[in-house]
């Protein structure tokens, strides 16, 4: 494996996506010495060296070329891309997939005592956010005009330290608002955590690896929204039993052999199968209903 023809891959060194970014490598066999202290960390199995860096610097190492594939939260991508063509710059990139993790939305919130009656309240009030351009885009869209408080971190404390009247910042439980006596008024974007890859084309070898690690992410993901269903099934009514399953067109029957009124029926469903469901399904006629999760999936 040279060096120089390894897949250069940008990930969050430490923070909210770390892990998850790991997960996903390890999931789609791609196995990687990581060692804390050091910022590049190699592949034991294929030609790939993943870059830990802040998340804020992702989205431009993939605008600039430097590396060619990049994981990051669609917030921090599109801030970016928004704050380079305010710079008159274009950019360029390709979005090769949404993941299923990092999940949280940028909101708008004031003080809970506060009252709220749309956001016109918020007209010429100073927003203190680190996601600047976000903000604007959906304050000028609205056509409210606001103040700007550039806050990098702690944009929370900024109303009670008299900062500003109202802040934009990110929110998953919405935890972290309430603790501050802040209450979320106005959702502005909602974000998962997405893989990008740089615009300049990758040589042909690099490009069958992205292919090949695109294909594995596909299949973890499917995998993991998708049940293995196992249930036995009254011959007469196998017609009401598919239709109740989510998901399934073609399930595969099999004989029982000691009771032959009956048969076994294995499918995928796209969907988790309630309990609302099992029990209809039991109404029917069917019994020993297994769903099982599924690992990995190729189609
Ligand atoms: P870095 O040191 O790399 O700059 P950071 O402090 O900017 O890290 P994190 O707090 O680790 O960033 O969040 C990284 C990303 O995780 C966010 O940009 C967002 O896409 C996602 N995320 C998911 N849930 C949350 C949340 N509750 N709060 C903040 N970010 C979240
Ligand atoms: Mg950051």
């Amino acid at each position: 494996m040279q060096t120089q023809n390894r897949l250069k891959i940008a990930l969050q060194k430490k923070g909210r996506l770390s892990q998850d970014c790991a997960a996903l490598l390890k999931q789609c066999g791609v196995k990687i010495n990581w060692n804390e202290q050091r910022l590049i960390a190699y592949s034991e199995n294929l030609p790939i060296e993943i870059l830990r860096v802040r998340d804020d610097d992702i989205p431009g190492l993939i605008f600039d070329g430097v590396v060619d594939l990049g994981i990051i939260g669609e917030n921090v991508l599109e801030e970016e891309e928004l704050g380079r063509l305010a710079a008159g710059e274009t950019i360029a990139y390709k979005k090769l997939r949404q993941l299923d993790f990092g999940g949280c939305r940028l909101s708008l919130a004031i003080d809970r005592d506060q009252t709220y009656n749309g956001v016109q309240t918020l007209a010429n009030q100073r927003i203190a956010t680190s996601y600047p351009n976000l903000l604007r885009r959906y304050m000028q869209q609205q056509g409210v005009p606001f103040k700007n408080c550039l806050l990098n971190g702690s944009v929370e404390v900024a109303p009670s330290a008299g900062l500003a009247a109202a802040i934009c910042d990110l929110v998953s439980s919405g935890a972290t608002l309430e603790a501050n006596g802040l209450k979320e008024v106005e959702v502005i974007y909602r974000s998962k955590a997405c893989l990008i890859q740089r615009a300049e084309p990758l040589d042909t070898e690099k490009q069958a690896l992205v292919d090949r690690l695109l294909t594995r992410i596909q299949g973890v993901q499917q995998a993991s929204e998708s049940k293995y269903i196992m249930l036995h099934a009254p011959k007469d009514k196998l017609t009401q039993i598919t239709a109740l399953l989510p998901g399934v067109e073609n399930p595969t029957i099999l004989p029982l052999a000691s009771d032959s009124t009956k048969v076994a029926m294995h499918v995928v469903s796209q969907e988790n199968l309630f309990w609302e469901t099992m029990e209809q399904l039991k109404a029917i006629g069917a019994s020993s209903i297994l769903v099982l999760p599924i690992e990995k999936m190729m189609e």
